[in-house]
């Protein structure tokens, strides 16, 4: 939707230049004019007492009919496909068998004849594959401009990406040069039956609401996936599909992104997303040393620790095992809570989990409300205790 001035209408109160949230509207010769910064939100349109301001359809309407395919971003890193990508194929394998359609996947690298096979085994029928030693490592530009064309040239109906800092950077990225709408870090898709277009769910107001968005009038609907929700696809060895090779040509001076240099973050990080068993402590653990006893009951069971975001904010352990809504989202065989109190940010992100075993010393803590099995206790007596039992 756009809007306009209805100039012969228009008064010039000005009441419109402090309604609009973005300091889109200004008065010129006492007529009021909407400049670039406009999203279309239409506020000024009920603000202005003398309808001097409409909504406009936009002119320009796409065919969405010439729109098929369900495409997912294979993101690659050094080589290797980011787990995320296999949760997206198992997704995109339910919403194209619900539509009627096929599942695609694009890759881009500068060697990706592994990672096609890979895709055909977990389910793509086809892959689009863009190849040049300058799509080595991920960059913006050049990824926007090569994805952005073979988006324009093969039209698909929706495009989910993984929720990664890669995702999330090429993602609105295409959006915007694509003219469509994006929803960003879902956690639950669906096809709505009447219309088959895709609803997507993600948590708002700090996981408080959970918003359902669709995108009704443009192409294709873009999806951003919060890693570790979906259901991953099941591989089978020796699957094939069609490999399809996209046009790269760019020149270097239209790609404003440059590599100086990859540094890792050193030091143990914490792989909570393919983790069977975690073991996850709060607050509740009284002080870092906490930790190691976790630890052992992790080492036990052949799993991890994770923490929650208090552990993390008082610099106890490394961000990379937080679990919750600005953690990771885990979805273990077992997860442990120990002298965790069950906030909605930690619970945002281990809920879906197979089974949820809480220790906490309060009965009445939330975690016990989504817990599967719950010990009242001193997490220092209850742990040593199932150390002896295992
Ligand atoms: C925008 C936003 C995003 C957030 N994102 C996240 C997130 O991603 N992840 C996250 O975890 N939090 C997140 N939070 C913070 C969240 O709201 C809570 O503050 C946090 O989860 C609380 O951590 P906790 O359960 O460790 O601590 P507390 O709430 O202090 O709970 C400690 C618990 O330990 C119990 N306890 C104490 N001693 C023992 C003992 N000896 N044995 C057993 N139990 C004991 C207590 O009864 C209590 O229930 C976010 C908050 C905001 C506002
Ligand atoms: S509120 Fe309406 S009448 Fe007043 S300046 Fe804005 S457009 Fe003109
Ligand atoms: S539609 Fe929204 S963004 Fe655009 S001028 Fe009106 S209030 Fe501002």
């Amino acid at each position: 939707m756009s809007v306009r001035v209805i100039v012969e209408k228009c008064k010039g109160c000005s009441i419109c230049v402090k309604s609009c949230p973005f300091s889109a509207i200004d008065m010129e010769n006492k007529i009021a004019v909407i400049g670039d910064a406009c999203t279309g939100c239409g506020v000024c349109v009920d603000e202005c007492p003398f309808d001097a301001i409409e909504k406009t359809e936009d002119n320009v309407k796409k065919d969405l009919s010439e729109y098929k395919g369900v495409w997912v971003f294979a993101e690659q890193r050094e080589g290797k496909l980011m787990p995320v990508v296999i949760e997206l194929l198992g997704e995109a394998k339910k919403l194209a068998a619900e539509i009627g359609t096929d599942v695609s996947a694009v890759v881009c690298g500068d060697e990706v004849d592994a990672l096609t096979h890979e895709l055909f085994a977990y389910g793509a029928d086809k892959v689009y594959q863009a190849v040049h030693p300058e799509l080595k490592n991920y960059r913006t530009d050049a990824y926007t401009k090569v994805i952005e064309e073979a988006i324009n040239q093969y039209k698909p109906e929706i495009i989910l990406l993984g929720a990664t800092h890669i995702g999330r950077d090429l993602g609105p990225c295409l959006a915007v040069r694509c003219d469509t709408g994006l929803t960003a870090d879902c956690t639950k898709l669906e096809i709505d039956p009447d219309d088959k277009k895709i609803r997507q769910t993600r948590p708002a107001f700090g996981g408080n609401l959970m918003a359902t968005i669709i995108c009704p009038n443009h192409r294709p609907q873009m999806s951003t996936i919060r890693p570790g929700v979906m259901d991953k696809a099941e591989y089978v060895a020796g699957r094939e599909g069609v490999a399809i090779r996209l046009d790269v040509n760019f020149k270097e001076d239209e790609i404003r992104t440059k590599i100086i240099k990859i540094v890792k973050e050193a030091g143990e990080l914490a792989s909570l997303t393919d983790a069977e068993f975690i073991v996850s402590g709060g607050l509740g653990l009284g002080n870092p040393e906490g930790f190691e006893l976790l630890k052992k009951l992790a080492d036990k069971l052949g799993g991890t620790i994770g923490s929650s975001r208090a552990c993390v904010d008082s610099g106890w352990i490394d961000h990379s095992y937080q679990v919750g809504q600005t953690g990771t989202t885990v979805k273990p065989k077992i997860y442990f809570a120990c002298g965790i109190s069950g906030a909605i940010q930690h619970l945002a992100g281990m809920q879906s989990s197979d089974y949820i075993i809480a220790i906490n010393k309060n009965e009445n803590a939330p975690i016990f409300e989504v817990a599967d099995y719950g010990i009242v206790g001193d997490l220092y007596e209850v742990i040593p205790a199932i150390l002896e039992q295992l």
